[in-house]
């Protein structure tokens, strides 16, 4: 049964049928204008609003809501259809707030310094999972009197694993919720296919690669799909992008502690920044504790030498704020309580699957 974000608005006039057109807009101005729960539609007759409750239900059951940073960063845990738990976490900054959110539940692709890589697949979300964590976060940033300004696919799961879908639900945040393509983002950990799709897509979203590493060796250790999708096809992928989007593409890049944060990693990470035109902006995440990798993040003060090292060679690179580390949010930690296996740090995963 579809929920209540995962229909269309033609899809909403065919479950309503027999309903006045400009009931059907009132319906779907209160999903995506209001960003309100059918009972609180006081505009439509109280029979209609019960009788749409059923009709269109939730696609999240809340589980839980942890909050950290002072109240700025806070996250929600979801229960799913069939029993699997998403997360979503809401962080607000002085000018402006951002949503990111999950594409999958869990992830095929075996990173092993990542939560949600040590928990593994368990499926796609749907449009309406996707678009509903949105929802539900923007109207949690509504109580608070702000307003989600940005949305980053960045939560568990690979979003170019699932691109028909996700793209299904950017047009939805972009035609519907009213974001701009400009305040949203798509990380992959460099999935090729997907990179072309989105490079054909019509909206100018930006696109951020989890590179990690910057030369295979490296890489195919750290980001096991490396094997399949090697750097210098990648850098082919994001050139395109560039070409076609006018979009900034960025490298993440999250710091351990002599694995890629020596100064040969940088030398070759301001290479590849270098032959994208206009040059790859680099974040540079400081490693986040997983229960499944034991090797630590490097020092801030590493992380900022590497940075100027960077700069130096002519690449542009930020250090990363982190939030929500206490409460399991930040990057890379996000595993909606799923058991992970424990893997020795820099123990070759096994060959993963596409998701
Ligand atoms: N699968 C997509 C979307 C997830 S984005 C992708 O890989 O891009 C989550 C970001 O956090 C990615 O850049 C990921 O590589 C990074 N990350 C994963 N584990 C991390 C950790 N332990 N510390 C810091 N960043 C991490």
């Amino acid at each position: 049964m579809p929920t209540r974000y995962d229909v269309d608005r033609a899809q909403l006039g065919e479950l309503l049928a027999g309903t006045p057109r400009y009931r059907v807009d009132q319906v779907w101005s209160g999903l995506y204008d209001h960003l309100t729960e059918p009972h609180q539609w006081t505009n439509l007759p109280k029979t209609m609003r019960a009788e749409l409750s059923a009709l269109l239900p939730t696609a999240l059951t809340p589980v839980t809501e942890s909050v950290s940073d002072r109240g700025d960063t806070i996250k929600f845990l979801w229960e799913l259809d069939g029993g699997s738990r998403v997360e979503t976490v809401l962080m607000l900054y002085r000018d402006r707030a951002t949503v990111c959110i999950s594409s999958q539940a869990g992830c095929a692709m075996a990173c092993g310094f990542c939560a949600t890589g040590q928990a593994g697949f368990t499926r796609h979300l749907t449009v309406g999972e996707i678009v509903e964590q949105v929802a539900r976060a923007s109207r949690r940033a509504r109580d608070l009197d702000r307003r989600v300004s940005n949305v980053v696919y960045m939560g568990m799961g690979e979003p170019m694993a699932n691109e028909s879908t996700v793209w299904a639900s950017v047009e939805r945040l972009h035609g519907d919720i009213g974001l701009s393509a400009r305040h949203i983002t798509i990380s992959t950990v460099g999935i090729i296919p997907g990179i072309r799709k989105l490079a054909e897509r019509p909206l100018p979203v930006n696109l951020a690669v989890s590179l990690h590493a910057a030369n295979d060796a490296l890489r195919d250790e750290l980001v096991p799909i490396n094997r399949r999708y090697p750097i210098d096809d990648l850098m082919k992928a994001c050139a395109d992008y560039l070409v076609a989007r006018h979009r900034r593409v960025s490298f993440e890049w999250a710091m351990i502690e002599g694995v890629n944060d020596r100064d040969s990693d940088a030398t070759e990470l301001a290479a590849l920044c270098r032959r994208l035109r206009p040059h790859a902006h680099v974040n540079l995440i400081p490693l986040n504790p997983t229960p499944g990798y034991l090797t630590r993040g490097s020092s801030l003060k590493r992380v900022h030498e590497f940075r100027d090292r960077l700069e130096a060679l002519g690449a542009n690179a930020t250090v990363r704020q982190n939030r929500g580390t206490d409460i399991d949010a930040a990057c890379g930690q996000l595993a909606a309580g799923q058991p992970v296996s424990v893997k020795l740090a820099r123990q070759q995963p096994a060959a993963s699957t596409d998701g």
